[in-house]
């Protein structure tokens, strides 16, 4: 017998929302202290330092078309039938300080009135030059093949000035603010620090999350099964929506129903930010969970009016947050959606915490007795334009083939003792896979690209 004199679970004091559990464990939390990270690892992370831009982007007036570089002015009234005809008196590639002057003209950097420059998309545009004429308005589209570089272009359209021309400062002004704290970065928001020459960032970071299995019956799903004993599924489901949550799971094994090994087990959390069990937490003879959080130091635990779930538990160790979950597979990721979910959200940072819902027509009556929000295990689809949920057919809350054949969860209050086929109700979607994966990582090396840190 597991359970020590004296410490007799004591019965559940409160019975409380989902909400109110969230929050009470929302307000135990705060975002990570920010730490700089390499630019990629940083994408869904949320910015934690203004980005003022030191330098102008574009750095340099450049040109956004393939054409030839000019005075506006000098175009004027040019048509396909009188084109205007200019000298050409350079080259303008790309990534080149200045224009090449044509060996025939004198080396000049400001573009002579009445002569043009061969220019490129992006090459920095000739002091003098104010606008660019498409290759397409010029009779380098009547020649075929393209004789060598001509001395004249003819012109066939007049530019105005600043046309085709892409000026400094044009995408972000210098000195002006970028990015604000608090911004989740997206892929957009990477390209903007790099252009902004930065390849580390601060950010909050990801949050090591401790798992425990707990329970002497769950053993590794690489052992062979003794009688009485089934596989920990509990552990890799769990892992796989931290990943999907934003944090880092590390799986710290299977604690038996005993104190001792639940100590022991818990020194492997040491480093974590939040640690996760689950089992242990219900009224059951050796559920020592929660006298074992109780005997650590804080600890609460809530009777949550959720459906499928049991009691859960939250306290901390040494100073980590704990979020005791209930053993069955279905109950453990139902709370981890309502309770964990959000958690990990407010370690990240992040302000919108809620999940995404829609509303849908429930095509079948689904039963509610006993006063719980009821999170059924279905399946979103649209019909004739209409959205609508079907429970799938087994809503056991230890069926994980239930959950594995749902695409969300429909929502039935807990004020409703049975959800009518035809009503409308709250679906909160299963499919997480927004958040990107934490491995392979990879980091800036200058020409050589992207290499796995
Ligand atoms: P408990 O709350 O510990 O009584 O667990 C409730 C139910 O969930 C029991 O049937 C357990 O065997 C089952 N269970 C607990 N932990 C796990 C786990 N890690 N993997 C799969 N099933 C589990
Ligand atoms: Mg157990």
């Amino acid at each position: 017998m597991a359970r020590t004199a004296g410490t007799a679970p004591q019965p559940f004091q409160q019975l409380v929302t989902v909400e109110e559990a969230r929050e009470r464990i929302l307000a135990r939390i705060a975002p990570l202290p920010p730490r700089r990270r390499p630019l990629l690892e940083a994408l869904g992370l949320v910015l934690a330092e203004p980005i003022r831009a030191s330098e102008p982007v574009p750095p340099f007036t450049n040109s956004a078309m393939d054409g030839y570089a000019v005075r506006a002015a000098d175009t004027a009234g040019a048509s396909p039938a009188h084109p205007v005809i200019l000298r050409v008196v350079g080259d303008a590639p790309a990534g080149s300080a200045s224009m090449r002057p044509r060996a025939a003209n004198p080396a000049t950097q400001e573009l002579p009135p009445h002569t043009a420059v061969r220019i490129m998309t992006g090459a920095q545009l000739p002091p003098g030059a104010d606008a660019v004429v498409r290759f397409e308005d010029t009779d380098e589209v009547e020649a075929s093949p393209l004789p060598a570089p001509r001395e004249f272009v003819r012109i066939r359209r007049p530019v105005q000035p600043g046309e085709n021309v892409r000026p400094a400062g044009e995408d972000i002004a210098a000195g002006s603010l970028v990015l604000e704290p608090g911004t989740l970065l997206q892929p957009a928001h990477l390209g903007l620090l790099a252009a902004l020459g930065r390849s580390w960032v601060l950010v909050h970071p990801r949050p090591r999350v401790a798992i425990l299995a707990t329970g002497d019956e769950i053993v590794p799903p690489d052992q062979p099964l003794l009688p009485g004993q089934i596989r920990n599924t509990n552990s890799i489901v769990l892992a796989g929506l931290v990943l999907q949550s934003g944090g880092i799971p590390h799986l710290i094994g299977i604690a038996s129903d005993h104190d001792a090994d639940l100590e022991r087990r818990v020194t492997y959390a040491r480093g974590a930010d939040l640690i996760l069990t689950s089992g242990g937490v219900s009224q059951g003879d050796y559920d020592r969970v929660k006298e074992f959080l109780r005997q650590r130091g804080r600890f609460e635990i809530w009777q949550v009016r959720i459906k499928p779930g049991k009691p859960m538990a939250f306290g901390a160790i040494d100073e980590t947050p704990v979020i005791a979950l209930p053993g069955n597979p279905v109950a453990s990721v139902v709370a981890f959606l309502q309770f964990v979910r959000p958690a990990i959200a407010r370690l990240l940072g992040r302000t919108d915490l809620a999940p995404p819902r829609v509303r849908a027509i429930l095509t079948q009556t689904v039963d509610n007795r006993g006063q719980r929000r009821h999170f059924v295990r279905a399946r979103l689809d649209t019909r004739a334009g209409t959205s609508v949920v079907t429970p799938v057919p087994n809503q056991g809350s230890g069926v994980l083939t239930g959950l594995a054949h749902a695409n969300c969860l429909a929502i039935i209050p807990e004020d409703w003792a049975e959800a009518p086929a035809g009503s409308e109700v709250e679906v909160e979607l299963l499919d997480l896979t927004a958040f990107p994966p934490t491995v392979p990582f990879l980091t800036v090396t200058g020409r050589a690209g992207y290499q796995p840190t």
